[in-house]
Formats: structure tokens, sequence, C-alpha cells
């Protein structure tokens, strides 16, 4: 949403990073009476960690019991299951199965599954080998048992944070993109921030920078806490993948990391990653030969007929771990500035627990929440799963409208009507990324090569005439 001019208001709350986790603290803010701004330094919503992760919605089966995470991870999985089916944000309760390998492995099953208890999932359950092969058929040879954890499930990571921000701004939400805090000035009165577009104002800041989290929370005083990007890469398998497995194969999880898995996606792929490796430069998302070797070894094993499979694409996100394990959540009633910092691995599915205990912890500082006569309505999101109905299915709606039977992007199946609805919608795409984002126009096995130009075209038709289009 583009800014109309330098900023004269005081905001209640301004919420820095429209991630998954700052948009899902401005959706939760904006149900009582404040005028929020949601910054992000990128000219779209959710491009930062938020848009490359593994798109898993966990349950915190696996979480260190008493930890904020498992508690946070516990509380937001189960807010973003029901959000999810509200907002049409695509979602499939695949399960999964943790596999042992090992004699080890198999050893340390029963204390995996005595710490999922801990951390209140109770549905978890031992799988003998023969039982697990019967599940899944294409597992590599060597399986001894698994783990089932019925309620794992995937998840779209790309429209959940657009309809946090939708719902936000559909309730009054400023949103500043494109705008970088680069300082922040908070003697008495409102904070002012200090930003690549001027200053802005604000009572209360929540500080949900991710990657920049640190670098925020020194601006408040802050030295509790360094970001150490830890690079995961991934690989992306074609859709006839899809029949090799039902459920999410998870390894069982060293210290350092969950480990690499073998994953469907909601638009009908298989995931396979992510690599763990720290690395100094915040922006580097490179995919690497030795990452990617990696990964093509560990899937060989877990599901051997992955590797004759077509790789559609790679990609790499970076989770913001810091010297501590534990996310880095704290509200200081002095300066009326909350951080919530340190989501490493688990964001997605916890991101409206953590809005929760956010707002919480603000209210208690001093932030007055009173909730709005008419709470905004959950935004209805376009509906992007492979699972669900499409419009290029959809004979009725082609009827009313035949660009809903024009196809686009032929391997995805996104049609004309789709790519100018999300142009027309409340947060348009800036670019073809941020398009495909919301259509998975371009996401398909061509990766554009056949479609980029017919995409391309009709992005600058339906963009208009005032962006240049
Ligand atoms: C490889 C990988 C796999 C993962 N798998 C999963 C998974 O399966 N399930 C799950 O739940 N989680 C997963 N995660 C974790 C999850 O993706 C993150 O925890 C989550 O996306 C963090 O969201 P965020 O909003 O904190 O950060 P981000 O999405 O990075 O958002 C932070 C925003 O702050 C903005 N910003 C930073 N500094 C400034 C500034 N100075 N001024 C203005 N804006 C600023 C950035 O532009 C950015 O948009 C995974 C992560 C990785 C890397």
């Amino acid at each position: 949403m583009p800014r109309t001019g330098p900023e004269t208001v005081i905001y209640d709350v301004a919420v820095i990073g429209a991630g998954v986790v700052g948009t899902a603290i401005a959706r939760t803010l904006a149900r009582y009476e404040l005028g929020c701004a949601l910054i992000d330094a990128s000219p779209d919503v959710g491009t930062g960690t938020s848009k490359a992760n593994t798109a898993i919605l966990h349950t915190g089966f696996d979480a260190k019991p008493g930890s904020l995470e498992s508690r946070l991870l516990a509380r937001g999985s189960v807010l973003l299951r029901d959000y999810a089916a509200a907002a049409g944000i695509p979602v499939e309760r695949t399960g999964a199965l943790l596999v042992a390998w090992t004699a080890g492995q198999l050893a340390a099953l029963p204390g995996i599954a005595q710490n999922a208890r801990k951390n209140g999932y109770l549905a978890v359950r031992e799988l003998g080998a023969a039982a697990l092969y019967e599940r899944e058929p294409r597992l590599g040879p060597g399986a001894l048992g698994a783990l089932e954890i019925p309620d794992e499930s995937v998840i779209c990571p790309w429209t959940t944070p657009l309809a946090f921000a939708a719902e936000a701004a559909g309730a009054g939400a400023r949103l500043l993109l494109d705008t970088k805090v680069t300082g922040a000035e908070h003697a008495d009165g409102p904070c002012v921030l200090a930003t690549t577009r001027g200053p802005v104002r604000s009572r209360w800041v929540v500080n949900a920078a991710g990657l920049g989290s640190d670098v925020v929370d020194r601006m408040f005083g802050g030295d509790g806490f360094t970001i150490r990007p830890r690079r995961g890469e991934l690989i992306v398998f074609d859709k006839f993948a899809r029949r090799l497995l039902r459920s999410i194969l998870l390894p069982v999880p060293a210290a350092r990391t969950k480990g690499v898995l073998v994953a469907p996606t909601v638009y009908g792929n298989v995931l396979l990653g992510p690599t763990a490796e720290d690395v100094g430069d915040r922006g580097d998302v490179a995919t690497t030969a030795a990452g990617l070797g990696s990964l093509l070894g560990a899937g060989r094993r877990i599901l051997p007929e992955l590797a004759a499979e077509e790789v559609t694409a790679t990609y790499a996100g970076l989770r913001a771990a810091t010297e501590h394990s534990d996310y880095q959540i704290h509200v200081d009633a002095g300066r009326r500035y909350a951080c919530a910092a340190g989501i490493r691995s688990t964001g997605l599915s916890a991101s409206l627990g953590i809005a929760e205990h956010v707002v919480c912890g603000l209210a208690e500082a001093g932030l007055p929440l009173r909730p709005r006569a008419v709470p905004p309505a959950i935004p209805v999101m376009p509906y992007i799963g492979e699972a669900g109905p499409r419009p290029y299915r959809d004979a009725e709606r082609i009827a009313a409208d035949p660009a809903y039977g024009e196809i686009a992007c032929h391997c995805e199946r996104v049609t004309r009507g789709e790519i100018r609805d999300a142009l027309a919608g409340p947060l348009p795409p800036t670019d073809l990324d941020g398009l495909r984002r919301r259509t998975r126009a371009l996401n398909g096995r061509c990766q554009g090569f056949y479609c980029a130009a017919t995409v391309s075209r009709l992005f600058a038709e339906f963009r208009g005439p005032r962006h240049g289009g």
C-alpha cells in the first residue's frame, strides 16, 4: 500500500517488521481501538524469512518442555489452524512420521514421545517397522520404527502473513512499506522512529524485525542477544513426486536443528530440506552445490525414488537464530517497547501465539486495550492450494466471469482472473515475486519459461498506468 505523504500522525503502536510475526501482532492489535502502523524495509509483506521456510504447521511436540517456544507454539498452532480455516489459507493435515534409522534413534523414540506429552501433545504414538512401511511403502530400506504425530500439517506460508496484514489494514492499520527504521529517539512523549522515509511517531513500538531484530533492539537500549543467521537450503520436487509419500517424514532431531525432512507442500510438490549452516551475512540466501548435494544424499536414503524425480526449484531461507535456544520476547514498560525476536525455526506455526503473548505483555505494561465494538472481519483469501477448489476447475465461476477460464500460467493453472484479482486486492503485489506468492503464477515446473511473458504482460496491464505498467 503506497504512502501518501509525510507522517504527521502519532500512532498508538508501531510494529517494525511485516513478516509472519509482525503481521500477526498487527492483526491482533487491530482488534482493539488503537491506531497502528506496520513498517517494513521491503516493498511488500512477507518477503523475509517468512517466504522461504519449510511450511510446516508444527504442533510443538518436539519443543523443549517449559520453554516459551513450547508454550507459544502449542497455543499458536491451534490458533493458526482455526484462523486458516476461516481465512482460506491452504492447510493439509498430512500428519508426520518421525522415522528411526538406527538402533540409537529407535531407543530415543519413547523419550521423544514423553517429551511431546510434557508439551501437552498427547496424540503421539509409536509405530513398528511393519506398520511404518504399510503407511509409507516407498520409504527407503532400513527404517526400524517411527513416532506418528497425526496433527503435524503443511500450510501456505505466503497466504498467512498476507491474510494477517489484510486483516490489520482492513481495521485501519497503516502499512508503511519500503520504509527502513534506522534509529529511535525516546525521550518524553512518543517515540520518534527515524526511517528512510522520514520520522514515524508512536507511543509504543514492537520490534518484529526478524534478522534485523538485534539492530532494532539496540536502538532501544537492548544488548541481550545477537542474531546469528542459520541458512537452510531446500529442494522443491515436481508434482509427480507427490505420489511418493503421504505424511511429512521427519528425522530424529539433532541438538542444533530439526534435521532434513521430506514433506508434501500445499501446492502439490515435495520439499526436501533444510540444511543448517551458520552464515555471517544476513542476506546470504544463496543455495550451494555442497548444501544441495548433502540434501540429495539424505533424500535418497529416506525416499530412494525421489532421486529420479525432476527438481522444480531450489531456495534458501535464514533462521534468525541467536546465542539463546529460546525465543527472545520481552516488554520494556519504561521505554514502551516490546521485542519479539530469536524466532528461529517455528515462527510461522507460533505466530498467533507469539502475537497474543506480546499484546498481553503490552497491556500489562500499560497499553490500554479497548476491544472494538465490531471486531475486524477475518479476510477470505484467494485459495492457492492444490487440495481444494481452484477457479480454473469451477464451471460456475468461469461462466460468471470468463477470466477464470483463461489460463495464464499452465504449470500451476493460474488464470487471468486470479492475476487481475491479486492486483485489485487490498495488498497488491509490487513485483512478479509478490504476484507468485499471491497466485502461484511462475511457481511451476517451467519456472516461467513458458508463461513469464504472458504473466508479465497481465501484471503490467492490471497494475495500471500509475505504476508505469
Ligand atoms: C529454512 C527454514 C525453515 C523453516 N521452517 C519452518 C516451518 O516449517 N514451520 C515454521 O513454523 N517455521 C519455520 N521456519 C521459521 C519461520 O520461517 C520464521 O520463524 C518466521 O518466518 C519468522 O518470521 P518473522 O516475521 O520474525 O521474520 P521475517 O519474515 O524475516 O520478517 C522480518 C521483517 O522485518 C523487516 N525488517 C528488518 N529490519 C527492519 C528495519 N530496520 N526496518 C524495517 N523493517 C525491517 C524485514 O524486511 C522483514 O520483512 C523456518 C525457517 C527457515 C529459515
